[in-house]
Order: structure tokens, then C-alpha cells, then sequence
């Protein structure tokens, strides 16, 4: 995809034409504020974030903090409720319902299937590599139609743990024409360098990230998602006005003003996923482990759906994957702590 890539015949015909909610915080944040009915005598509590005041709609410290985290400017970058809410804007900017098609790589993430069903979205599937789990770039160009909008890359991908080639995920961001969305909520896990810098240079990427994985804060709902100023501009355009709650932005920036613990708390799982995975391999009845990039490890292991049960009546729950295509008797199983894996093992060798 070269920069001639025009993206307003991308987006729906409502949405170029969209007049967005202009909300009072927009315009001012200071002063004697008696312009969006706020309550005057405040919360009923003592609360030193003025919660009795609406949000920044544009989440501007939060949104400049995380551009010089990642080395991106503000402009590319967007503040959602979970990565979800990226996904969902995504499909309502870009796919007109009852018509256009996306393109999805099992497997994957189930969240790009959901959001595709409620926008009546129909949804073309190429599987990933079989040995390898990467994406068959051919396949998937193959596959595009006239009303193909966006490509959904998961990398690392979940559940499968593994990271895409670089090479394969550029082909296919230069070669499909429409959106590709490379979602990166694992990417702290991995060695693999991030797109997010890329979206400068590719008109039609988008790249995905979140707060819920590497560093830990899955309770405040917080996704990110990168791209070029125009597809940036769409999305504020189409947002709830306050999508992010004051809250959630103070624990956000909170959380990169710890990033020294994130990255202590990174390295410490990947040394224990290290070690699970030793530690299951040693399990006769464990047949295969994958390799990870993540947080998480792909395991094929003899009658995993009685295994999963076995477990779960040990209160030990992991995710039953085995009915995912190319993940036959698979469990997807989180890295806990030393203490929880030491759990798991031990209740994996009662049961066999
Ligand atoms: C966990 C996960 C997310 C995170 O979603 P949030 O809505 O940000 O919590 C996104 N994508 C993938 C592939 C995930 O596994």
C-alpha cells in the first residue's frame, strides 16, 4: 500500500459526512465551568480528582504520555475501553453492515468474529500456516473482494503465542487493500519489535495495544491503538464523547510512571514461562508445547478436554483451545507465579 492509499473511499458515506457530539470540555476545562450541568456541590464523598466534572474528551496528557513511551506522536495515537472499543470503531467507521467483508486468520483472537457479527459483517477466514501458525500471505490476497475493509493480524497471536514474520505482516500491509490491523496486546512479552512506529509510513496500519496484559491493569479497561492522523481523526469523531473515565486515565498514566516495575514484572514472567514449559515437557502425557511470545503457552496434551475438567474441579482453571482449528487437544494455560504453576504441575501429575 503506497501513500497514494486515499482513505476517505475507505470510510462509510455517514461517517465522512458525520457532525460529531461537540461536548463542553472540548472547549474550555477552566474558569467558573457552569456549562455542562455539572453537579456545583460534587461528588458524595471526599474526592480530590474532581470527579463532579466531565473527563477531557481528548485524553490529551494521557495521549502525549504514551506517544513518548512508545516514540510515536499524539496525533497517531487513540484511547479506548479495552482494545475493544478500537476493534468496534473500526468496524463502524470502515464496514458498511449487510455489505462489506473482513478477513480473519484462525487461530485467532475471538473478539474480531464477535464484532464482526454485530456489525452484520461477513467474515472471510484463511487459516494460519498449519507447522508454522504464520499467515499464508498469498491465501490471504487471494481471498480479497471488492468489499474486503480490514485484515485482522493478531501478533503475538492469541492463542497460538507465536509472532508473525515481519516480512510476511509488511507484504501483506503493502499488498491488501484496505486496513490492516495488527494487534499487539503481547508485544511487551515478545523480543519482536512493534508496528506502532510504522503507522507514519503505512496509511492503511493499525496497530492495537493494551493496558490489560504487560502491564496489568485488565480492571481499568484501557486499550491504545495507533495510526495515521486521519484514521486517529475518525475514531475521536465516532467515540462516546467521555469514552475514558478520569479514573481509568489517572491509573493509566499512573501505570507508565511505573514502567520500571512493568518491565521488572515483563522480565520475571518471561523467565517463568521458561520454566512451566520446562517443567511440562517433562509431563508424559503433555505432547507438544508451542513456542511463546506471550504471556501464556499453547499445550497439546492427551485428552485435554477431560484434563481441563480434571483441573477446573481442582479450581485450577485454565482455557480448552481444542476446539480451534490447527489446535487439536490444545489448552491455552496464563504463566501465573511460581507458586500457582507449581500448583498446576502438581495437580497435572495427579491426574495423568
Ligand atoms: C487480551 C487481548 C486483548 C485485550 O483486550 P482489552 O479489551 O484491551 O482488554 C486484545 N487482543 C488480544 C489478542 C488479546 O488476547
Amino acid at each position: 500500500m503506497n501513500s497514494s492509499f486515499n482513505i476517505e473511499s475507505f470510510v462509510r458515506p455517514n461517517i465522512q459526512q458525520l457532525t460529531p457530539y461537540h461536548s463542553a470540555r472540548e472547549d474550555f476545562e477552566e474558569g467558573l465551568l457552569l456549562d455542562a450541568n455539572e453537579n456545583s456541590l460534587g461528588a458524595p464523598f471526599t474526592d480530590e480528582s474532581d470527579l463532579h466534572r466531565y473527563p477531557d474528551p481528548s485524553q490529551k496528557k494521557l495521549r502525549q504520555l504514551i506517544a513518548e513511551w512508545r516514540g510515536v506522536r499524539k496525533e497517531n495515537t487513540f484511547v479506548g475501553v479495552g482494545s475493544d472499543e478500537g476493534i468496534d470503531l473500526l468496524f463502524r467507521i470502515f464496514c458498511r453492515p449487510g455489505k462489506d467483508r473482513v478477513l480473519t486468520v484462525p487461530p485467532t483472537y475471538g473478539m474480531y468474529t464477535v464484532s464482526a457479527n454485530i456489525h452484520d459483517i461477513a467474515i472471510d477466514e484463511v487459516l494460519l500456516d498449519e507447522e508454522t501458525f504464520q499467515p499464508r500471505v498469498e491465501a490471504i490476497l487471494d481471498t480479497v473482494t471488492p468489499e474486503t475493509k480490514i485484515l485482522f493480524l493478531c501478533s503475538p497471536n492469541n492463542p497460538t503465542g507465536n509472532t508473525f514474520e515481519a516480512d510476511k505482516i509488511e507484504q501483506l500491509v503493502k499488498k491488501f487493500p484496505g486496513i490492516v490491523v495488527v494487534d499487539e496486546a503481547y508485544i511487551d512479552f515478545s523480543d519482536q519489535e512493534s508496528w506502532a512506529s510504522h503507522v507514519a509510513t503505512y496509511p492503511n496500519l493499525v496497530v492495537l495495544q493494551t493496558m490489560s496484559k504487560s502491564l496489568g491493569l485488565a480492571g481499568i479497561r484501557l486499550g491504545i491503538s495507533y495510526a495515521q492522523e486521519e484514521i486517529i481523526n475518525y475514531m475521536m469523531k465516532v467515540k462516546a464523547p467521555y469514552n475514558i473515565n478520569k479514573p481509568t486515565a489517572e491509573l493509566a498514566i499512573e501505570g507508565l510512571e511505573n514502567w520500571r516495575t512493568v518491565e521488572f514484572h515483563i522480565e520475571a514472567i518471561k523467565k517463568e514461562r521458561k520454566q512451566l514449559r520446562n517443567k511440562l515437557e517433562e509431563l508424559n502425557h503433555v505432547e507438544h508445547i508451542y513456542p511463546s511470545d506471550a504471556n501464556f503457552l499453547l499445550v497439546k496434551i492427551d485428552n485435554a478436554r477431560t484434563i481441563y475438567q480434571q483441573l477446573a474441579k481442582r479450581d485450577i482453571i485454565v482455557r480448552y483451545r481444542g476446539n480451534e482449528p490447527h489446535c487439536d487437544s490444545c489448552l491455552r494455560i496464563t504463566v501465573g507465579t511460581p507458586d500457582e504453576n507449581e500448583r498446576l504441575i502438581t495437580a497435572l501429575k495427579e491426574i495423568a
